[in-house]
């Protein structure tokens, strides 16, 4: 199957390999140097010397991680959203007492420093801001350097989701100022789903010791002292290691930013075949994001239908909308571990299988 969903993403097969490593002892000095080597080069990979935590959970635990390690009930948090993933980002604040003030979007457009200026300007007394730096529901990449920027000119802590962004599109955690910033094994790391990825500022691990929202199994506190004795406070998923360490060294024997090059072209690639065949994308062009594509179901064409006939017949599989966009877009995932030739099958998979589900390129662009 030519897996072409925003994660997970498809593993090389030295990774999958890597999986079925016998056990080791997790208090054992193999974990020790195993741990060290990955967070060492990960920290090359979001460019920084702060702090960098590997968590037992998906992305979505990371970001709460970021939440209730830095914040305290009652505390006012800026919300610039521009989908489902910020949603969610919100979402987990307001879940743990916080007060999210939003500021309020247009899908499929870029958040709007001037606008998150204003709103921080209305709000002075909001502790933190949380950004997405790509949206993966709309298939939309903020200019996070410059949202990062207004943060700081508001003196503002800055959570990030960068979980379909990190390793494959250029994010300077370090030269930016982010304090704190998730991503997760499964998306642009090409291993398996099941760990998280944390890098935590000198300013977050201040906000850290005031920090009174709950907190236990992902006190990042923890994770930083267990780690500088090669250990994690609780088991880890050692398997995925495994393989992260592998994918690692693909990646940096790539060069990361052959990476990112490799990531833009494919983009590229992907949003003129899309075009080609007469179909729009959903996302504001100056924004379309390198790691996945938006596309706007044509009329008379039904998501469901389309998706189910290129898994069937054409063993490509591609995602379907999410949240407000649930049936009207489907998303092109090319992130990872791809290359041209997984999106020229899936463009010409496209191709066959459109016009089998009542597609013609005419009532497209009418
Ligand atoms: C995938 C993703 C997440 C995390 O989702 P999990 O399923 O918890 O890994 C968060 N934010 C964005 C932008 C994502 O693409």
């Amino acid at each position: 199957m030519n897996l072409r969903i925003p994660g997970p993403t498809p593993c090389p097969p030295e990774v999958l390999d890597a999986m079925s490593r016998p056990m080791i002892n997790h208090r054992g000095r193999e974990f020790a140097d195993l741990i060290q080597r990955v967070t060492e080069r990960l920290k090359t990979c979001f460019q920084t010397s702060n702090d960098l935590l590997l968590l037992p959970s998906s992305g979505t635990g990371g970001m709460e991680a970021a939440v209730v390690n830095t914040l305290s009930p009652g505390d006012c948090v800026v919300s610039a959203s521009i989908g489902v993933f910020g949603d969610r980002f919100a979402g987990i604040a307001e879940a743990y007492g916080a007060k999210v003030v939003r500021v309020g979007y247009e899908l499929g457009k870029a958040a709007d420093p001037a606008a998150l200026s204003q709103v921080l300007a209305d709000h002075p007394e909001a502790k933190a801001v949380l950004l997405t730096h790509n949206e993966t529901s709309t298939g939309v990449t903020n200019d996070l350097k410059s949202l990062a920027q207004v943060c700081r000119e508001h003196g503002k802590l800055t959570l990030v989701d960068a979980v379909s962004s990190l390793g494959s599109i250029p994010l300077a955690v370090d030269e930016w100022g982010l304090d704190v910033v998730v991503t997760a094994s499964q998306k642009g790391w090409m291993a398996p789903p099941g760990v998280a990825m944390v890098s935590m500022s000198q300013r977050a691990w201040q906000a850290h010791a005031e920090a009174r929202m709950p907190r236990f199994y992902f006190d990042l506190a923890r994770a930083r002292d267990s780690l500088k004795n090669g250990q994690t406070p609780w088991t880890p998923v050692v398997s995925v290691l495994f393989a992260l360490d592998v994918a690692l060294d693909a990646m940096l024997a790539e060069g990361m930013d052959n990476v990112f090059a490799r990531h833009q072209r494919v983009g590229q690639m992907t949003r003129d075949g899309v075009r080609d065949l007469g179909l729009e994308l959903f996302a504001d062009p100056a924004y379309a994001s390198n790691t996945v594509t938006c596309v706007k179901a044509p009329q008379g064409v039904e998501v469901r239908q389309l998706l189910r006939l290129l898994i069937d017949e054409y063993n490509v599989e591609l995602a379907g909308g999410q949240g407000p966009l649930a049936g009207k877009t489907f998303r092109i995932g090319h992130l990872g571990w791809v290359d041209e030739a997984d999106i020229q099958g899936t463009l010409d998979a496209l191709k066959a299988a459109l016009p089998r589900v009542g597609y013609s390129p005419t009532r497209a662009s009418a």
